[in-house]
């Protein structure tokens, strides 16, 4: 279940165990970002807002996004049970 952007205020919030979704609004093409990925070149003191306005769509290269937030789903790759 989504969450609105706004639950998060800092990167680092939650530990940084969350996916951001973003929708571009004019496109609508969707992608999913990990914090960590934005922290790696912003740093983990930064708002989500603030992270968002450097965000550009990667199809259209516009900038008006719907962020939402995800805590139970995982992005691809990650072992939540490695045996
Ligand atoms: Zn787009």
């Amino acid at each position: 279940m989504p969450l609105p952007a706004s639950s998060i205020d800092k990167l680092s919030d939650h530990s940084g165990s969350y996916v951001i979704c973003i929708a571009c609004r004019r496109c609508t093409h969707e992608r999913e970002i990990v914090p960590k990925s934005l922290a790696n070149i912003l740093g983990w003191n930064v708002t989500l807002k603030q992270a968002c306005t450097r965000l550009r769509c990667s199809q259209c290269q516009a900038r008006d996004f719907r962020v939402e937030i995800a805590f139970n789903r995982k992005p691809r790759g990650w072992k939540s049970n490695p045996s």
